[in-house]
C-alpha cells in the first residue's frame, strides 16, 4: 500500500511536527512532489481533519498520529510514540530527517502554581473542549440533586476562569452566552445560582487592546453579569476552591477562598518540554527563555536544516494563530523555491557537463546560451526576502453577541466593538477556515445552534 511504501531516495526527507494553524498553512502551500513529507501529530487538527487536507495533495505525504518525544539534532532523527488509546505491536520508533519543521504550538502555563494540573480544565485540543463541555453538566445535574445544600449549590454553580486575555474572555463570554441562549430555558432551577467570574491578576483584561475597547468589554461583561476580578493572582488551588491574593485599592493585598465547580484555566503558554530537549542540545539556544529563538527565515538558531513556526518559535511576534499561518505559509513558498533552485542547479551541472563535452562551437554556444538562462532564473528564484509578518489587527469575541476588534486599514487604526464587529469577526472566523467543505460545516453549526440551541447532550 502506498502508506507503507519507502521514501523516494532522489528526494529530501521533509518532516513535519504539528499541525497547527502554522504546519497546515505550509502544508497548504507546500508542493509536496519536491520531498518526502512526513507529518506527525498526536491530535486531531482543530481546523480541519488533517487527512482531509493531505489528500488533496499531488503527492502523497504520510501521516502519522503520534507525539515527538525527541529530536536528536545530531543524529537527525525525530523519536515519535503513539500515545493513543489503541495500540499495537508497535508504539514508540523513530524517523530520520534532512528537513525538519517543528510546530508544536506550547503547554498550558501554570507557573508551578500547586493544584493547577490536577484540578483545571484547559483551552488548548479539541478534547480540553469536551472535557469543558462534559464538567459544565456534571457540575448542574449535582447541583440538582436532591436535598443539596444552598452553599454547595452556589459552589457547584460558580464557573471560574483564570486569565484575561483574549482566550480567557473568549471562553467566559461563550459561556455566559450558552447560560443566557441555552441551559436557563433547560433547567430555569440553576437560573439564580449560576455564574461566571473571571479572574486577573493585572489591573485590567486584554492588555493587547486599546483602553477604549477595554472599557467596552468591561462594561459589556458587566451587562451579561459577567464579574470580572482584577488585580486577583490565584496562589494555589483545590479541587472545591481556588485561593487568591486580592490587591485593595489601597494597596494592601488579601488573601481570598473563592468556591468553584467548574476552573476553566487559560493563562498562556509555556515551552513543551521535547521543544526544551532540543534548546539543551543547541549552545545557539542558551540565552533562550520563551522557546526556539530563530532567524529572519524562520531557521532554527544554531541549526541549518530545522525551522519553527507558531507558538513554540520566538520571532519577536505574539503567539498568535495570525503569526502562525502567515509563518506557516512563508516556509511553503521558501521550500517551493528551495526546491526549485536545486533542480536549477543541477540542470546546471548537467549543462556544464554537456558542454564540455561539445562536438563543434555551434553545439557549444547553443549550451552556453542556455547556461545562460538557467543562472539567471537561478538569481531571481533565489532571491526570496526574509518573512516578513503582515499585521491585520486583533479581534475577540466577547459574548452577546459583540466582539471587539484593533485593526489597522489603509495606514489609520480602527477600534470598534459592537455587534457589527460581531458580524465581522463572524466573517473572518469563516475566512480563516482551510476549506468550503469546513466553511460549510461551520456555518451549519451556527444554524444549527441559533435554531435547536447548543448540544447538552456529554457523550
Ligand atoms: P495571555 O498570556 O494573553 O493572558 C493570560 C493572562 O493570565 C494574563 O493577562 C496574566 O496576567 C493572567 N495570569 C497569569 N497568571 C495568573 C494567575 N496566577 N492568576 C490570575 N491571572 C493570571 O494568554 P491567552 O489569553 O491564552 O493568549 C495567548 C496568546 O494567544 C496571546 O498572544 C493571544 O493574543 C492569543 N489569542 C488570541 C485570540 C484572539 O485574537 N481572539 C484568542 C485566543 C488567544
Amino acid at each position: 500500500p502506498p502508506e507503507q511504501s519507502p521514501p523516494d531516495p532522489s528526494k529530501k526527507t521533509l518532516v513535519i511536527l504539528g499541525t497547527g494553524w502554522g504546519s497546515v498553512s505550509l502544508l497548504k502551500k507546500l508542493d509536496t512532489e519536491n520531498y518526502n513529507v512526513i507529518v506527525v501529530s498526536p491530535h486531531r487538527s482543530i481546523m480541519e481533519p488533517i487527512r482531509n487536507i493531505l489528500r488533496h495533495k499531488k503527492a502523497s505525504v504520510k501521516f502519522y498520529e503520534a507525539e515527538a518525544t525527541k529530536i536528536d539534532y545530531e543524529k537527525r532523527i525525530v523519536y515519535v510514540s503513539d500515545d493513543s488509546e489503541v495500540k499495537g505491536d508497535v508504539s514508540h520508533t523513530e524517523i530520520p530527517f534532512d528537513m525538519l519543521v517543528i510546530g508544536v504550538g506550547a503547554e498550558n502555563a501554570t507557573f508551578g502554581i500547586p493544584g493547577v494540573r490536577e484540578n483545571s480544565c484547559f483551552l488548548k485540543e479539541v478534547g480540553d473542549a469536551q472535557n469543558i463541555r462534559k464538567r459544565i453538566m456534571d457540575c448542574i445535574e449535582t447541583a440538582c440533586f436532591k436535598d443539596q445544600t444552598d452553599d454547595e449549590v452556589k459552589r457547584l454553580l460558580h464557573m471560574v476562569v483564570v486569565g484575561g486575555g483574549p482566550t480567557g474572555v473568549e471562553f467566559a463570554g461563550e459561556l455566559q452566552d450558552f447560560f443566557n441562549d441555552d441551559l436557563k430555558k433547560w433547567i430555569p432551577e440553576i437560573k439564580d445560582n449560576f455564574k461566571v467570574t473571571l479572574v486577573e491578576a493585572l489591573p485590567n483584561v486584554l492588555p493587547m487592546f486599546s483602553k477604549q475597547l477595554i472599557d467596552y468589554t468591561e462594561s459589556t461583561f458587566k451587562e451579561e453579569e459577567i464579574s470580572i476580578r482584577t488585580k486577583t493572582m490565584v496562589k494555589k488551588v483545590t479541587d472545591k476552591y481556588i485561593q487568591a491574593e486580592v490587591t485593595k485599592p489601597d494597596g494592601t493585598k488579601e488573601l481570598e477562598t473563592i468556591p468553584y465547580g467548574l476552573l476553566v484555566w487559560a493563562t498562556g503558554n509555556a515551552i513543551r518540554g521535547v521543544v526544551r530537549d532540543l534548546m539543551s542540545q543547541l549552545p545557539a539556544q542558551a540565552n533562550s527563555r520563551r522557546g526556539l529563538a530563530v532567524n529572519e527565515y524562520l531557521v532554527v538558531n544554531g541549526t541549518d536544516n530545522v525551522w519553527a513556526v507558531g507558538d513554540c518559535a520566538i520571532a519577536n511576534y505574539a503567539p498568535t494563530a495570525q503569526v502562525a499561518s502567515q509563518e506557516g505559509a512563508f516556509l511553503g513558498r521558501l521550500f517551493n523555491t528551495m526546491a526549485k533552485s536545486e533542480a536549477l542547479e543541477q540542470e546546471l551541472n548537467h549543462l556544464s557537463e554537456r558542454q564540455s563535452q561539445a562536438k563543434n562551437d555551434e553545439e557549444r554556444n547553443q549550451i552556453f546560451d542556455e547556461i545562460r538562462e538557467r543562472q539567471k532564473q537561478l538569481r531571481r528564484n533565489k532571491q526570496i526576502g526574509p518573512f516578513q509578518y503582515s499585521h491585520q489587527g486583533s479581534l475577540a469575541y466577547i459574548g452577546k453577541e459583540r466582539a471587539v476588534a484593533d485593526i489597522s486599514w489603509l495606514s489609520g487604526n480602527i477600534a470598534s466593538g459592537g455587534t457589527m464587529t460581531y458580524l465581522f469577526w463572524r466573517s473572518a472566523y469563516l475566512s480563516m477556515c482551510f476549506s468550503t467543505r469546513n466553511r460549510v460545516l461551520v456555518c451549519l453549526d451556527w444554524v444549527k445552534a441559533r435554531l435547536f440551541g447548543r448540544d447538552v447532550s456529554r457523550e
